[in-house]
């Protein structure tokens, strides 16, 4: 299976039709009935209760993928108001999207909730925010609170979010939080909903189901306490990990749906809609980044094949290698696997400082000049969300279908250009500076 990658047809196909090489010399690729397989295991993962799955659409902030999956029968979840408008764009009905983020101002959450969106509060002082708000205008936007069920960290600190310290919801272990989330409910006939999302790569499914089970237990206190089911929702987040070193799917939604009705089996019994968040999992096996190698060097004793592919398509993989590595796989220029003995390399990516290495010491067929690197597992976080060091362009993404015959691409979201790159970094405003520093300039000029 290794050998004979997932993706060795498309990468072919791509070289053939052009849309990767010497003048495309970076670009992501999306599997698309990969994904729409992916989604359909969720649905049957937890096809016996009521559920909304969202999609979170930092995982793939690409309007058509927002939109592909919105029709898949996905709701969306949103950060920020950058990818509210993503979700908007894409055709989500307002009432099926959910608005999670640390930092929600006033104006974000009156939009949210004048739109019928899903909102979970981060902590109690935006709740006091949305007292404020329901005052004036009332909303049919199902409203919850963001938990912190305290439950520990993951392998990688910068992805746990429910460590004691976390910065995100309200840290329920902490002392006397309980009895005050027990009073913000019974204060607030309005909040309905518990959200708790244990954390992305690097947490283990028993750990995510404990953080589960906190809450859910929480929703029984809450509404034994008000003597109805004031709580109708849980949501539950995302974070199922991916596995980065082969092609193998694992964990899977199944895996984890079974050990939360095992863990939770009263989450599973009709009397709450859950809501889910996932993203990594949902996408990223169904992405790959291609490369070209540009210029092959030695230095040092090493040998080092320098790419169009770094920091700016694979940030994490690049400033935190430990925690993000990625299989790389040689294909040359006609996009065949290249076969051979294997040296070793280091794989080097296009920005102007040295720790811009995907890889350091890689045993792989030896690189030349228009060779192409393929980066598979990255069709969530990376080729969607590029880094702009270097002024690099975003490169384009393309979307494909192989599953009969030759495979099909088409433009999910196209490179961007000279001119986009001048106009973002104030291209407009060009004589600003020097306007405003007319005078200091003429005593320069005199000196
Ligand atoms: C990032 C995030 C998700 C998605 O996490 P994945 O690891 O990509 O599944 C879901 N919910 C919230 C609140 C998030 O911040």
């Amino acid at each position: 299976m290794e050998s004979a990658g997932r993706f060795d047809r498309v990468v072919r196909a791509a070289v053939e039709q052009d849309v990767l090489g010497p003048g495309q010399p970076v670009a992501g690729f999306l599997d698309v009935p990969g994904l729409l397989g992916s989604v359909r295991d969720l649905f049957a993962a937890f096809e016996q209760v009521p559920v909304l799955h969202t999609f979170a659409a930092k995982a793939a902030a690409l309007v058509p993928v927002l939109r592909l999956l919105a029709d898949a029968g996905m709701g969306c979840e949103v950060a920020s108001p950058g990818e509210y408008a993503q979700a908007a764009a894409a055709g989500f009905d307002p009432g099926r999207i959910v608005f999670d983020s640390p930092a929600k101002t006033r104006a974000e959450l009156a939009h949210a909730l004048s739109l019928g969106s899903a909102v979970n509060a981060d902590n109690f002082a935006e709740l006091d925010r949305i007292d404020a708000l329901l005052a004036t205008t009332p909303s049919a936007s199902a409203l919850g609170l963001r938990i912190n069920p305290q439950v520990g960290a993951g392998s990688i600190g910068a992805m746990s979010t429910a460590s004691r310290d976390s910065k995100f919801g309200v840290p329920l272990r902490d002392p006397g939080v309980r009895e005050r989330v027990l009073a913000a409910f019974a204060a607030r006939p309005w909040l309905t909903r518990l959200h708790v999302h244990v954390g992305s790569q690097g947490c283990p499914l028993e750990l995510m189901a404990e953080g589960v089970r906190v809450v859910y237990d929480l929703a029984e206190e809450i509404n034994r306490a008000a003597g109805r089911q004031q709580v109708t929702g849980i949501d539950i987040g995302g974070g199922l990990p991916v596995n980065f070193s082969s092609d193998k799917t694992t964990p899977t939604f199944a895996e984890y749906a079974a050990l939360l009705r095992e863990r939770v089996p009263g989450l599973f019994d009709g009397r709450y809609t859950l809501v889910t968040e996932f993203g990594r999992a949902l996408i990223a096996k169904h992405g790959f980044t291609a490369a070209l190698v540009e210029y092959v060097k030695d230095a040092g004793g090493r040998r080092i094949a320098v790419t169009h592919a770094g920091a700016q398509v694979a940030t994490r993989t690049v400033f935190m290698p430990e925690s993000w590595p990625l299989r790389i796989q040689a294909f040359g220029p006609d996009g065949t696997r290249k076969q051979g003995p294997v040296i070793v390399q280091d794989v080097a990516g296009p920005c102007c400082f040295a720790g811009d290495m995907l890889a350091r010491g890689r045993e792989l067929p030896e690189l030349v000049p228009g060779d192409l690197v393929v980066l598979p597992d990255t069709g969530a976080y990376y080729f969607s969300t590029p880094w702009s060091y270097n002024s690099l362009p975003r490169p384009a993404v393309h979307g494909f279908t192989a599953t009969t015959g030759t495979p099909r691409f088409t433009l999910i979201r196209k490179e961007q250009s000279m001119a986009e790159i001048v106009a973002e970094s104030g291209g407009e405003h060009r004589d600003a500076l020097v306007s405003l520093a007319a005078p200091d300039l003429a005593r320069l000029e005199r000196a």
